[in-house]
């Protein structure tokens, strides 16, 4: 039978209420791309796993098709969330599919336009908040609290459940689990719900290399950041609320938890486009990290099977692009101009 999405591939592994009732936009079954140029000069068997090919450009379509599923049977009649944009997006699709009304709260202008533009196509209500998105999250859970509203942030467990599906795809293509696992790290649901996965899944354990950008870095620091900044919004997060499974994630694996600069984070976006991904700033973390542990010699590379998360297209964000390169040039409709041109 066809795919039918994470909930029917994988539904018996995963720890849901009986009263779920399934909502799918055939979310997961991403493919795992090699990158054998980069994978070639590293001298290692590397992978992207490309979260960006879900239904709405974004990992977290694995974990909504659950937090939603969970909330429609449970009765639930509008769900929120504070996002830095994908969540949004994603929460306002599986809801529209759902019948169910969503709220979004999004740091004021700090959103990547695909995402906003996203949220508002499947109609939700979105509210911006003047402030961070830690503030907006905040709130979602203040007014979670004291009204019915269901919160579909990844401080739900069932978006964690949902997002373990990765980790089983990963080892369903590969056979075994990678030796390691590198993605960025915002909120920390996502490394938390990879290595929950990949205990859960008994095909061996990868190291993991989580991946935080320079200015928005708590969990290297060690301490929340008020300001946090970076050009990696979806990972623009100073409080992160799964910090501490995150870092027991990076401690049980034998991994690390790194910070990497905005530089070195659009270097690794064009390195990924010259293989012919387009991944979103904040999808490109994992590459940066990898490439700054291999140049400090902080990891050995050598002989391993790597998988990197890639978990957001680059489509939603194209500001980051058009905005360092000149436009295109003009010319007029005839031969010789193109020729001129092109030879
Ligand atoms: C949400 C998101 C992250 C961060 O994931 P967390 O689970 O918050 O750590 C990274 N990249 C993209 C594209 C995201 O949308």
């Amino acid at each position: 039978m066809s795919y039918q999405g994470i909930l029917h591939r994988y539904g018996h592994l995963l720890d849901l209420p009986a009263h779920t009732r399934a909502i799918s936009l055939l979310e997961g079954n991403t493919p795992l791309v090699p990158l054998p140029r980069l994978g070639h000069e590293l001298g290692c068997e590397l992978f992207v796993k490309y979260e960006g090919l879900n239904p709405t450009g974004s990992f977290k379509d694995r974990g909504m098709t659950a937090a939603i599923s969970e909330a429609l049977g449970r009765g639930a009649q509008t769900v929120i969330c504070a996002s830095t944009g994908n969540t949004a997006a994603s929460a306002a699709a599986y809801a529209a599919r759902a019948g169910l009304r969503a709220i979004v709260l999004i740091p004021q202008g700090k959103v990547a336009a695909g995402k906003l533009a996203g949220a508002i196509a499947y109609g939700a209500e979105v509210i911006q908040v003047d402030g961070s998105f830690d503030d907006a999250l905040a709130l979602v859970v203040e007014i979670t609290q004291k009204t019915p509203l269901a919160l579909v942030n990844s401080i739900n467990p069932y978006r964690i459940e949902g997002q373990k599906s990765s980790a089983f795809e990963i080892c369903d293509d590969l056979g075994a689990a990678p030796d390691w696992l590198c993605l960025p790290v915002g909120n920390a649901g996502n490394i938390t719900a990879y290595w929950a996965g990949f205990k859960q899944y008994q095909k061996g354990l990868p190291q993991i290399l989580g991946v935080q950008a320079a200015g928005a870095a708590p969990l290297v620091l060690g301490h929340p950041v008020e300001k946090p900044e970076t050009v990696a919004t979806a990972i623009r997060i100073g409080r992160p609320a799964r910090g501490e499974q995150a870092l027991q994630a990076a401690q049980e694996s034998r991994g690390q938890i790194i910070a990497v600069s905005d530089a070195e984070i659009l270097q690794a976006q064009k390195i990924l486009a010259s293989e012919g991904l387009w991944v979103e700033p904040a999808s490109a973390a994992g590459i940066a990290g990898l490439l700054a542990q291999t140049q400090s010699a902080g990891m050995e590379v050598r002989g391993k099977k790597i998988v990197v998360v890639c978990t957001g297209h680059g489509m939603k964000d194209p500001a980051i692009i058009t905005e360092s390169f000149t436009s295109p040039k003009v010319i007029p409709a005839d031969y010789d101009s193109l020729f001129a041109l092109v030879e």
